[in-house]
């Protein structure tokens, strides 16, 4: 079945699967696990809709065949109104429509040839099923957007577990200045970066994907 955003009670979102914006090295100690300096400015690049498949709990694949699959769990934000040069704290706040859990997969050999050699990271970043979301809840159910979690367990045992309140680029300031670089439509999902912890995925491996204290999902590698 194709993609369709929905909430968290099963209830569709009317929108169409837009972009994936994606901000990476957000954390500085993730920034360090990979040998990669902390940006002087926030690093953004973007995985089309095609990407997208949601967090199901009978799985997921992983193009096993072409390399180590990381994963990086990340907040997903869901925008629901259009925002573009520069908008206010309150514009960016009123476009929020949820925020989920998500993974950013990244065939991780494959990026860093690219990185090695200069070059956009799209064939690492932007294969079929890279971005992996689960459901939603609403936008207004974090009154703190600077204190919200993200945990990931594999096989029982807890591999990323950060908060919001490490982001370098905290997510308003981060979604004006995407904005401010192009044009954000209903559908379009911010990706917000992944805390210290990545690694890679395998056939079989069974996950847990939360935002503590609101949301947990089931999941396995198929
Ligand atoms: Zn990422």
């Amino acid at each position: 079945m194709s993609y369709q955003h929905q909430y968290v009670d099963g209830t569709r979102i009317h929108f169409p699967v837009g972009k994936v914006v994606c901000i990476g090295r957000n954390y500085a100690e993730h920034a360090k696990e990979l040998d990669n300096p902390v940006p002087t400015e926030p690093l953004l690049f973007i995985k089309p809709g095609s990407c997208v498949v949601a967090l199901e709990d009978d799985g997921f694949t992983i193009p096993t065949e072409r390399g180590s699959v990381h994963y990086e769990a990340e907040i997903a934000v869901l925008i629901g109104k259009p925002l573009s040069t520069r908008p206010s704290r309150e514009e960016v706040l009123d476009a929020i429509s949820g925020f989920a859990p998500a993974l950013d997969l990244t065939l991780r050999d494959k990026q860093a040839e690219l990185k090695a050699k200069g070059l956009p990271w799209e064939i690492a970043k932007s294969f079929d099923g890279a971005a992996v979301l689960a459901p939603f809840v609403v936008g207004s159910t974090f009154a703190d957007l600077a204190d919200i979690g993200i945990r990931l367990t594999i096989n029982g045992e807890v591999r990323q577990d950060g908060n919001s309140r490490d982001m370098l680029n905290p997510i308003v300031p981060m979604i004006q200045y995407m904005a401010g670089c192009f044009s954000l439509q209903a559908g379009d999902v911010i990706l917000t970066g992944t805390p210290v912890g990545v690694g890679p995925l395998n056939v079989g491996d069974e996950l847990v994907l939360e935002l503590p204290g609101v949301s947990s999902f089931n999941s396995s590698v198929r």
